[in-house]
């Protein structure tokens, strides 16, 4: 019953919010998170210093953090805002401060709070493949909470620093650049790692290791190093070395690259990749030494300036994200190889979306998902990309480019919808794209076509039936088809698909002995053609 409402109501407004209990009365500018970490328990102590601006007078602020239970979680010991102490309660893993006084609208305040605990998650705390000890932050969607307090949500994005207080032979990595490495006592190094960005808490994190550190090169000012267990330490160097090249292309094809510094970063991640600001983590064994991860390297940098600079404003929009990161992986290997690795890499795509589509049929902006995790899938990786590569045939290639740049400056250090992003590709193509985004993005079923022609001599003309045979919407669609002759090169015509079933007559003046369905890969279908 909640599905059919849920499905209803996107209908009739076109957007239902996720659940995060959201708080327009503030506006968080910045976080300084202070982390003692240590090897003889996975305690960790932390002071998280928090700045907001008011923008509705109130009275109290709530934050996520995961409380203690049994012997993990977090436990707050004291909060002040200002230099006053605070009464605060925390329950179902949200503490709420009480001001001393109440905050009017343009003032700023800042609480500092006092905890300490075992990450529960998000702070994974363990052994790497080699034995030795780690702490890695892994915070996607929303597990920032478990360590740190925070509006766990990308909507409101903020600065970052990290002080991290570990035993001297760590190295830690942390978002934006590095200001501080200095020694506390003989026991303790502090770095202090700072973020001038606004970014998203999904990807704030720190990485505390024994690392073997390589300056990979640089992309004007950026520096771009790797960051690899030193017992793989080659290998790793070799393996992420590709991040220079494809860092400069994007830099150059999208815009400036919004962070102090690139480090790619060996991890134990549970991801293949995450795209953490400006620290990206891979998986342990992305190093081979074979050079095998330009493409998982491609992905997590596009998603610098799409899903960390340009964060979607709502969960059930993370297509902004993945669908962009993926179609921009194939712009770099069409740009840098060849648009043949565009068009493998969209057929291979287009496989996955159709089988996933059966097997579980949802739209990209999928607005019954509550669970967050389960947003990742097919629709929103290789089915989103692939909208993006119908909206670059719909627009043209330049009128598409420009919007997806004009897009990223408006929205860098902030937040979109896809509503956001139609506009700027309305404005970029004179066109209005309500249709195209609505039948791509919030339909559940793909364009299913079936086909028959047949030649008739004497009229010189291929009389085509197309039957859009798919449930529910009837799409309109550029359908391209290829005339063979079985010797030269095909004859390509445009046919105009926007009923339920379309006959055409195509003029020829040769008998056909093949047609074929979009052979240049411009349409996510399914179906074929019959003589
Ligand atoms: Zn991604």
């Amino acid at each position: 019953m909640l599905y059919r409402i849920l499905v209803l109501l996107s209908i009739v407004t076109g957007a239902v919010a996720d659940n995060y209990p959201r708080n327009e009365a503030i506006d968080i500018k910045k976080y300084t998170f202070r982390i003692e970490l240590n090897d003889t328990t996975n305690r960790i102590a932390g002071q998280a210093t928090i700045m907001m601006a008011i923008k509705k007078i109130i009275r109290d602020v709530e934050l996520d953090l995961v409380q203690q239970t049994q012997e993990k979680g977090m436990t707050v010991n004291e909060v002040r805002v200002g230099n006053r102490q605070a009464i605060f309660s925390h329950k179902n893993n949200r503490l709420k401060i009480l001001l001393p006084t109440e905050a009017a609208a343009g003032s700023e305040i800042t609480i500092t709070i006092h905890y300490a605990g075992i990450p529960q998650d998000g702070l994974i705390i363990s052994k790497n493949k080699f034995g030795d000890r780690t702490f890695f932050g892994d915070n996607w969607p929303d597990r920032a909470r478990n360590w740190l307090p925070a509006i766990d949500h990308p909507y409101d994005k903020a600065k970052v620093e990290f002080i991290v207080i570990a035993p001297p032979h760590y190295d830690v990595v942390a978002n934006g650049a590095r200001v501080e490495q200095s020694f506390v006592n003989s026991k303790q190094k502090l770095t202090h790692w700072s973020e001038e960005a606004d970014i998203p808490t999904k990807v704030m994190v720190i990485g505390v290791a024994r690392f073997a550190i390589h300056q990979a090169g640089r992309v004007g000012n950026i520096p771009v190093e790797s960051w690899v267990y030193p017992q793989n330490k080659e290998a790793g160097y070799s393996d992420y070395q590709p991040a220079v090249k494809v860092l400069d292309f994007f830099n150059r094809f999208i815009g400036p690259y919004p962070y102090e510094k690139l480090a790619n970063v060996q991890s134990t991640t549970i991801y293949g990749g995450m795209e953490n600001a400006s620290n990206i983590f891979y998986y342990e064994n992305s190093v081979t030494g074979n050079g095998e991860i330009e493409n998982l390297i491609a992905h997590e940098i596009a998603h610098q300036w799409f899903g960390n600079s340009a964060s979607e404003n709502d969960w059930h929009h993370v297509w902004l994200s993945e669908g962009f990161a993926t179609y921009f992986t194939h712009v770099y290997n069409e740009f840098t190889y060849g648009v043949d690795r565009l068009k493998e890499g969209l057929q291979r795509d287009r496989t996955t979306v159709i089988q996933h589509c059966t097997r579980a049929p949802a739209a990209v902006i999928d607005t019954r998902i509550t669970d967050y995790p389960k947003l990742l899938s097919p629709h929103v990786y290789q089915r989103g990309s692939w909208v993006l590569h119908m909206l670059r045939q719909e627009m043209g290639d330049e009128a598409f480019f420009t919007g997806i740049r004009n897009y990223y400056t408006r929205y860098q250090n902030s937040n979109a919808l896809t509503s956001d992003f139609r506009l700027v590709m309305e404005a970029a193509s004179g066109k209005t794209l309500n249709t195209f985004f609505g039948q791509w993005l919030e339909e559940t079923n793909l364009p299913e076509l079936t086909g028959q022609w047949a030649y008739n001599p004497a009229a010189k003309a291929i009389s085509l039936t197309i039957e859009q045979v798919q449930p529910g919407r009837v799409f309109d669609l550029n359908l391209e088809i290829a005339i063979h002759n079985g010797t030269s090169e095909p004859v390509i015509k445009t046919v105009k698909i926007n009923q339920k079933s379309t006959k055409t007559s195509i003029p020829v003046d040769f008998k056909p002995v093949k047609l074929e369905l979009d052979p240049a890969t411009k349409l996510l279908f399914k179906g074929n053609i019959r003589n």
